[in-house]
């Protein structure tokens, strides 16, 4: 049963920060939300220049004055800043952070920009989420039933007789559904469907088999079983696959590149200041310009890669041509929302018996206790129902229009309902909560059964990637590979492709 507004602290003095796209859209302070968080249009103070952390709320609505075709009608004359660089980085990413610091390695000397719009930087490494519990929801199941993975889980789950039975057999001795198949032909099947339709139709399981499992990808891959391949889910370990003898341990040629190169922690990201708060809003050859909170200032710029989000690119950089516009404006950044809840006491999560939670239709798809006293809960906004590109471009408009009252109703909501049976008081426990919405949040990445093209090729990506004159594309969009490491990469290359 949902507790009132009221039994849940909505009107209880905490700590809410409110974060779009790493810009800091309500540091909403120790009164009750009101609500509303749409961007504020105001210019607010400009940036101190290099320190990681500026203050303009006024950088996500410049990208989408830019893209609306609205910014230069109020932008008035840029005015140079007398700054002179060798090299100037826009994006200050992993990968922007890498481009710099590869450049300073091959020219300890250089003098290097590097500007961002965020007043946080945005990359968060997380291992792959392995739940240890998993909440059948009252949204999913009718009414809400918290099952730990231990022995004898499936006996425990409120689904139908018939679907526990499926479930056992897909865990334990599934059939191989494709005897007729070689191993190559089993897994050109598998790459055309997703992992929902592979339980429906290939397993015919019954649909509740289908409704316990539709959330296993969304903390990891910010979409769900409808949009994740089967491909994928076999190679993950996922589970109706082992009767087909394929070996997990080699993985498929039609397997995601992430899948592919599966394993190992990130390697740190690159310790470069930046220049926060501080998009850009054109690039010509030999200046940089970008928005400083008032104006447009500019800075002389010998070289510049742009490590920003691919889909950015036509917007400031004038003169590209059409097919390589095209190209980059098909790289499909997926949203994803991260709520940081600090506890007053954390006692009532340590009776729980569980650190990482995945809940089957609720909000926020997961949630993970990270010592000593917070919650992070993750969503995943994508329409997965439209697969990754349309799914992604449906949830992220979804995203601007909640409000930050709904996303901490919600919060309070799962907590109450998680934890409530084991002493936790959602009106008097919570200290603190800061939501992130990353609008362009994990990178795009190639993907069957969604697209055809891939693994043979011609890429968009390809396309889109090559230099312009002195300025170079970088960042994990023209990969496009959603990990730490592919942001690495195009960092790289795109510094030796300046300095060829
Ligand atoms: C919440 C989250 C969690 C993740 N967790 C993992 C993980 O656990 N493991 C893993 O391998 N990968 C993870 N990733 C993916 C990984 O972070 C990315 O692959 C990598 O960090 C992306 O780096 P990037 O530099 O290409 O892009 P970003 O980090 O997105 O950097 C692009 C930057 O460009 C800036 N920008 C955009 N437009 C402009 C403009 N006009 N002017 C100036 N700046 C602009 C943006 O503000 C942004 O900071 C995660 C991503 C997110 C969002």
């Amino acid at each position: 049963m949902s507790l009132t507004p009221r039994a849940l602290g909505m009107s209880r003095p905490i700590s809410r920060r409110d974060f779009f796209d790493g810009v800091a859209v309500g540091a909403l302070g120790s009164v009750a939300a009101a609500g509303g968080s749409e961007p504020p249009q105001d210019a607010v103070p400009a940036p101190r220049p290099f320190e990681v952390r500026g203050g303009t709320a006024q950088a996500l609505s410049v990208p989408h004055a830019l893209r609306d075709g609205r910014f230069w009608r109020h932008a008035g004359p840029p005015v140079p800043t007398g700054e002179k660089y060798d090299l100037v980085v826009v994006g200050g990413g992993r990968s922007g952070r890498g481009a710099a610091r590869e450049w300073l390695r091959r020219d300890p000397r250089a003098r290097v920009l590097v500007l961002d719009n965020h007043d946080e930087i945005a990359d968060r490494p997380r291992g792959p989420f392995r739940a240890d519990a998993v909440m059948c929801d009252a949204e999913t199941f009718g009414a809400d039933t918290f099952v730990s993975l231990t022995a004898d889980w499936i006996g425990r789950l409120p689904i139908a007789p018939d679907a526990r039975r499926d479930l056992r057999a897909l865990h334990g001795d599934p059939p191989d559904w494709f005897p007729w198949l070689s191993p190559e032909g089993k897994q050109e099947r598998l790459a055309e469907l997703t992992y929902s339709r592979f339980l429906l139709e290939v397993c015919a399981a019954h649909p509740d088999v289908e409704r316990f499992c539709r959330t296993m990808s969304s903390a990891e891959w910010a979409y769900d079983t409808r949009a994740f391949g089967a491909i994928d889910a076999w190679a993950t370990g996922y589970p109706g696959f082992d009767g087909l003898g394929l070996d997990r341990a080699k993985p498929s040629r039609l397997n995601s590149p992430t899948v592919r190169a599966a394993g190992g922690d990130p390697e740190p990201a690159a310790d470069v200041p930046v220049r926060m708060s501080s998009p850009v809003v054109s690039v010509r050859e030999g200046s940089v310009g970008y928005f400083d909170g008032h104006r447009v200032r500019t800075v002389e710029a010998g070289a510049v890669i742009l490590a920003c989000w691919s889909a950015v690119v036509p917007y400031l950089l004038p003169g590209l041509p059409e097919h390589r516009r095209r190209a980059l404006s098909r790289a499909v950044r997926m949203p994803l929302l991260q709520a940081d809840v600090r506890l007053r006491d954390p006692r009532a999560w340590r009776r729980l018996g569980a650190r990482r939670v995945r809940w089957t239709g609720a909000y926020w798809c997961a949630c993970a206790f990270d010592p000593p006293d917070t919650v992070r809960l993750l969503a995943a906004p994508c329409r997965s129902e439209l697969g990754p590109d349309a799914g992604a471009a449906a949830g992220r408009q979804e995203l601007f229009r909640t409000s930050y009252e709904r996303l901490e109703h919600t919060v309070r909501d799962q907590l109450a309902r998680l934890l409530g049976p084991v002493g936790f008081d959602p009106a008097g426990d919570i200290e603190a909560i800061a939501v992130h919405r990353w609008g362009h949040g994990r990178a795009p990445e190639y993907c069957r059964p969604w697209h055809a093209f891939y693994p043979d090729g011609p890429f968009p990506a390809d396309a889109a990637r090559g230099t312009f004159g002195r300025v170079a594309i970088a960042g994990s969009d023209a990969a496009p590979v959603g990990r730490s490491g592919a942001a690495d990469a195009a960092a790289v290359r795109a510094v030796e492709e300046l300095w060829r």
